[in-house]
This record gives C-alpha cells, sequence and structure tokens, in this order.
C-alpha cells in the first residue's frame, strides 16, 4: 500500500524513463532503459527518498519530532534526510563516522547548513551503533533512529514504494546498485515471478561471506535475482580510470551523469554482461539510477566531463 500520506519535498513526476539508445557502445544489446530517479530533486536524489517515507510514517504514528542517522563525510543518505527534514520542518542529527572538525568536507558543511546536528564519532564508537543509541536515548527521545543508508525492514518497505509509483512490470530485469541492499530487497519483494532484479555491488565482499545476499534470500518474493560482487573497481568509494572513463563515455553518450561510488558501477557493471551476452536476447532491461553524486565531490576537478 502506497502510504496516504507521503512526506512532501520531492517532486515524483520529475522522474522519468529513459531510453538508452540501440547502438550505445556497439553493442547487440537488449533493450535497455533507465529509470532517472536522480531526477527528483537536486539533493533528495534517488531511492533515499524513498527508503525515508516509511521512517516518516513511524515518525508521525510516534509523534516524533525529529531524525537521527549515521553516515560518512559524502553520505548521500545524510544530504537526503537533512534535506527532507529541512523540507518537512523536522529535527535531524547525525553520527558521523570520523571526527572533520573543524575542516568540514563540502557534503558536512551542507548538512549543517541544513541545520542538522552533527556529532563526529571516533571509528570505534561509529562500528557499535546500539551502543551509541543506548548512549544517546535522552537526547534523541523526540527523534526516531535510522539505521546507516535508511537500511532496516523500513527502509525495504519504503524501497518497494518505487515500484508501485512507476510501473516496473514491463521489463524483464531490474537492475540496481546495492549499498547496504534495502533498495534491492524493496525491489524484489515487490517483483513478479516473470522478473529478475540484478543487484551490483558498489563494495568488495566475499560472496559466501554477504550478509546481503543472506538478507536477499529471506525476501518472501515470487521473483529472481542475481547478486553481482565482482564490479566494485577496489571496493567502496574506489576508483579506477577505467570507471571515470567509462562515466565520461557513458554521460556523453547519454547526457547521464553517474557517480563513482554507486550508479557507475550499476552500469559500467551491466554493459559487462551484456558484452558477456549474459542477458537473454529480447530481455528489457531497467536499470535504476539511484541518483546521489555527493561521492563524486572527492574527485579532482576535471576527473569527469559533467
Ligand atoms: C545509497 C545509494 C545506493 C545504495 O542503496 P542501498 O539501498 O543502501 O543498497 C545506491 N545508489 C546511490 C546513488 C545511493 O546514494
Amino acid at each position: 500500500m502506497i502510504p496516504a500520506d507521503l512526506p512532501t519535498g520531492v517532486v515524483l513526476t520529475n522522474a522519468y524513463v529513459q531510453k538508452l539508445p540501440e547502438s550505445l557502445f556497439n553493442l547487440e544489446a537488449p533493450e535497455v532503459a533507465v529509470l532517472r530517479l536522480d531526477k527528483l530533486d537536486p539533493d533528495i536524489s534517488g531511492n533515499k527518498w524513498f527508503k525515508l517515507a516509511c521512517y516518516h510514517e513511524e515518525l508521525i504514528q510516534y509523534g516524533k519530532t525529529g531524525m537521527v542517522s549515521f553516515g560518512g563525510p559524502y553520505s548521500n543518505h545524510l544530504i537526503a534526510l537533512a534535506k527532507h527534514c529541512k523540507n518537512n520542518g523536522l529535527k535531524s542529527a547525525a553520527f558521523i563516522r570520523g571526527n572533520y572538525f573543524p575542516k568540514l568536507s563540502t557534503t558536512l558543511q551542507q548538512l549543517q547548513d541544513w541545520g542538522m546536528e552533527l556529532l563526529f564519532t571516533s571509528l570505534n564508537d561509529y562500528a557499535n551503533p546500539n551502543l551509541l543509541k543506548d548512549r544517546f536515548s535522552t537526547q534523541f527521545q523526540d527523534y526516531v533512529w535510522i539505521p546507516e543508508g535508511g537500511a532496516g525492514v523500513t527502509g525495504i518497505k519504503g524501497a518497494g514504494l518505487i515500484s508501485q509509483l512507476y510501473p516496473l512490470s514491463n521489463y524483464t530485469h531490474i537492475g540496481c546498485a546495492v549499498g547496504t541492499g534495502t533498495t534491492m530487497a524493496g525491489l524484489l519483494k515487490e517483483a513478479t515471478a516473470q522478473q529478475t532484479i540484478i543487484g551490483v555491488s558498489a563494495l568488495k565482499m566475499k560472496d559466501e561471506q554477504s550478509e546481503i545476499k543472506a538478507m536477499l534470500e529471506g525476501i518472501a518474493t515470487d521473483a529472481k535475482f542475481e547478486f553481482f560482487t565482482a564490479f566494485h573497481e577496489g571496493g567502496y568509494g574506489k576508483t579506477t580510470p577505467a570507471l571515470l572513463n567509462f562515466m565520461n563515455r557513458f554521460y556523453k553518450e547519454t547526457q547521464i551523469p553517474t557517480d563513482i561510488v554507486y550508479t557507475g558501477k550499476l552500469f559500467k557493471g551491466i554493459f559487462e554482461l551484456i558484452a558477456n551476452a549474459y542477458f537473454p536476447p529480447k530481455s528489457k532491461l531497467l536499470l535504476i539510477h539511484s541518483g546521489g553524486l555527493q561521492g563524486n565531490r572527492s574527485l579532482p576537478s576535471g576527473s569527469l566531463n559533467f
């Protein structure tokens, strides 16, 4: 069910489906289209608003007045959360991984300008969110606690709204970038038996150790999924000249900007799969542009042509 009372702040009708040219990279490609969730809002882009939507519902249900969460110095999630709270007249706070005071990253400065309270946290403390939750339970008793990246059951439910707001059932394969796996889980939960959800991991992990894969296996669904862990380009937030080169070429051909952390790796990975004839003929692919270009701010200027 779509919550009757979706929070405000983004214009859902700004998102659209963009078909990619058939001749892209001279591949005998299946039909490929991109759901441009990056167009929802310049700041709350992509999947993040959806993950927050059901946390927002909880906030109303429990009569809370703020949101508190966790993130690193270039977090798309915190940017979305801070702006969302600003738009809706809510308080916001975040535990930041590491101490960046007084030299704030552009992202952290932006968060502060939108009124978010920043709590710089040692790597040790950050690794134990439950302890932080206990220690700060009084200070943040009027806030809903949101896991890093907007993950959790509530985040999955929110991400599932993507398939209710946009017609996804025409596609045989739906591809998305994976951080916490929340978005992929939400899409998987709502997909049909004829569909396969393809996830491309932004993190380096051993396939067999993957908690994300276990989480996905636990989702009740008729659909299939494939989780690819080989396209991480060195690990979370890491880049390679090949990735930057792909992102620049992709932008030139499609006018679609991507980011080094998530969507660059998604599109590059999918095109490698296409080149290896992974998709059966007549497949119809929809790739979710999950937005979030914050990571590109960590690059030297001039690295990208957009
Ligand atoms: C946060 C983010 C993701 C990861 O989403 P999960 O639900 O955590 O897997 C993917 N793409 C972009 C652009 C993001 O900002």
